[in-house]
């Protein structure tokens, strides 16, 4: 390709809108454009790179036993409240509706559609396992679209659905992808780690994420240094410490007046206690049932957690004005000693002695409580996030906090769709069950936003060979000089006819601006061709990761080209 018929529009300045490296330099080095909130159109160089992750995902999962199929964006209405979702997905979900105010979605996931797809076709345990995936805009309007490809409402996604007889065949094809999934983001030569991801309150439902490690993600994840265990913090299990001994004397509980104190921090100051010496109390509307939960003073209440543990169906922060009605107290002084409601109590609280907590009377609070003493919870359970330093809830380890991208998700779905839609299949014995299911998505356009996230650098971006747009650039510093021209012909045609995908800068610039261009697309092979290496037959070859270049003779570039880039 000749960088003079490229259209890729470069920007020197970064966009103001963008905030993260991915968008800043997908925007800058002319790989994408918005169109609209959320909603992208793909340059050339850009569509390249989605189409190199494409292909590396289809290649996996044809070798899983996948099989690609392409299933309609518009979704209708019917099939949505067969599987109860209609109702259920909220605002995320695009709605349309026909000129015969027929009801639609733009799809934002498939399971509907393929359940009802292979239900009509599907009948026997002869035609199952089946594993069907297809690589489509998904649509979803997000609350907040940003960060560019990273929370898109329109975006690329692979989804794979699998069809099972029973629970042992879904956990193998649910350990098929496993593995499909690592050897593409191994292939994909990015760094990235597997976390248990929430299972939601129905138990036993595996879940899997796969996150790109990069200081810019939206997810913290805690991992064990020692061992594998890694989580989402919000779903990672926290275990109390055995060892923590309750030997200090239960002193009388004491009632004291905080004028205007309502934060931890203000009893920190005002009392002189710790904040891991205290109790936060929240109360939440569990399905309309009011229930108070409470975690050490220095913690994050984890809603995930408290929900699956109540096992409700929705979960509301109670307003003030619910809260005073039951307590006569404000959010800033609500504690578990007398009140009305059913308390949720976390592990650590039973570990703690002598804490304060608010005393459900406005400017009041309560010095020296004690969990079982002065009040008992309904139950004591796991419902805080995890941070660094808890204990790993596996081997003897300590966990730590990284930042990463989730790029991946891979589900066991069950018969939850099935047995709603009727999908069923006749065993061999001719009994008629569910087929067991499990959903599998990569975020096609988050992973070519998070592989940037990765790996950048001041210049620009540092592609990963495999995704490269294009393996090699060459820089003739004066495209009026014909021997120069001359030389980088000879070059393109030589690692073209290898296979090597390579740009030629043919354009009247300054060899400044080719420079900074080429730095800026990340292309990972620069070789720049100028007077005087050229008047000895030789050439610069430099690699876009390192800042030293090799002079290399004309007739050994294209061995050099192909020891960098090794067997693309
Ligand atoms: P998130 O928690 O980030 O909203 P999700 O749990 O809604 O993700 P899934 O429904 O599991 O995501 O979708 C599968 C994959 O699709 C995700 O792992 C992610 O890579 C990608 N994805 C989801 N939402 C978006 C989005 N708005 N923009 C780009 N990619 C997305
Ligand atoms: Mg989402």
């Amino acid at each position: 390709m000749r960088s003079s018929e490229l259209f890729n529009p470069t920007l020197r300045e970064i966009p103001s809108e963008a905030e993260i490296i991915s968008h800043q330099l997908l925007l800058r080095a002319g790989f994408i454009r918005k169109t609209s909130g959320g909603i992208y159109s793909y340059l050339p160089l850009g569509y390249r790179v989605i189409k190199k992750i494409m292909q590396i995902v289809r290649e996996e999962m044809d070798l899983a036993g996948g099989q690609e199929i392409l299933m309609p964006i518009i979704q209708p209405a019917e099939l949505w409240q067969k599987s109860g979702r209609w109702d259920v997905y909220g605002d995320e979900m695009f709605r349309l509706n026909d000129r015969h105010n027929r009801h639609f979605a733009l799809g934002p996931t498939h399971e509907e559609i393929i359940t009802a797809l292979v239900d009509g076709d599907v009948h026997s345990y002869r035609d199952l396992p089946l594993l069907l995936y297809q690589i489509q805009n998904k649509y979803r309007d997000e609350i907040r679209p940003r960060f560019g490809l990273m929370r898109g409402r329109e975006f690329i996604m692979k989804d794979l659905y699998s069809f099972d007889i029973d629970d042992e065949g879904l956990d193998i094809s649910y350990r098929k992808m496993y593995a499909a999934y690592r050897r593409i983001y191994e292939r994909l030569n990015l760094k990235f780690r597997v976390v248990e991801a929430d299972s939601g309150a129905i138990g036993g439902n595996e879940s899997h994420e796969f996150m790109v490690l990069a200081d810019t993600g939206e997810s913290e994840i805690v991992y064990c240094a020692q061992c594998e265990y890694a989580a989402n913090v919000e779903k990672a299990v926290c275990s109390v410490d055995e060892e923590i001994q309750n030997d200090a004397a239960l002193l009388p509980v004491e009632k004291v007046h905080t004028p205007g104190q309502k934060t931890i921090q203000d009893i920190v100051d005002y009392l002189n206690i710790p904040a891991a010496n205290q109790i936060k109390t929240l109360l939440y509307l569990a399905d309309d049932e009011l229930i108070a939960a409470c975690v050490r003073g220095d913690r994050e209440l984890n809603e995930i957690k408290l929900k699956n543990i109540l096992g409700c169906n929705q979960l509301f922060m109670a307003d003030e004005d619910t809260v005073k009605r039951k307590c006569a107290a404000g959010f800033g002084s609500l504690g578990p000693v007398g009140l009305d409601v059913k308390v949720y109590a976390d592990l650590e609280i039973e570990k703690m002695q002598n804490f304060a907590c608010g005393a459900n009377e406005n400017d009041y609070h309560y010095k020296n409580v004690n969990l079982g003493r002065d009040f008992v919870p309904e139950s004591i359970v796991d419902i805080r996030n995890a941070v660094a330093g808890d204990k790993c809830p596996h081997c003897e380890g300590i966990l730590k906090i990284i930042r990463g991208i989730e790029v991946g998700h891979i589900f066991k779905l069950g018969v939850k769709y099935s047995q709603a839609m009727g999908a069923t299949f006749l065993d061999q014995k001719g009994m008629e069950k569910p087929m067991v299911m499990g959903c599998y998505g990569i975020g096609i356009s988050r992973t070519m936003a998070a592989a940037v996230e990765q790996n950048y650098d001041e210049n620009g971006i540092i592609w990963p060979i495999p995704i490269a747009p294009y393996h090699v650039i060459i820089i003739p510093v004066n495209s009026k000089k014909e021997d120069q021209m001359e030389a980088a012909r000879s070059i393109y045609e030589e690692l073209n006819k290898q296979g090597i995908e390579t740009i030629i800068d043919d354009r009247d610039e300054r060899a400044g601006v080719k420079f900074k261009d080429a730095d800026l697309t990340g292309i990972p092979v620069k070789i720049t061709i100028g007077p005087k290496t050229l008047q000895e037959n030789k050439v610069e070859v430099k690699k876009r990761w390192e800042s030293e270049m090799q002079l290399v003779p004309l007739d050994l570039v294209l061995d050099a080209v192909k020891n960098i880039l090794g067997n693309v």
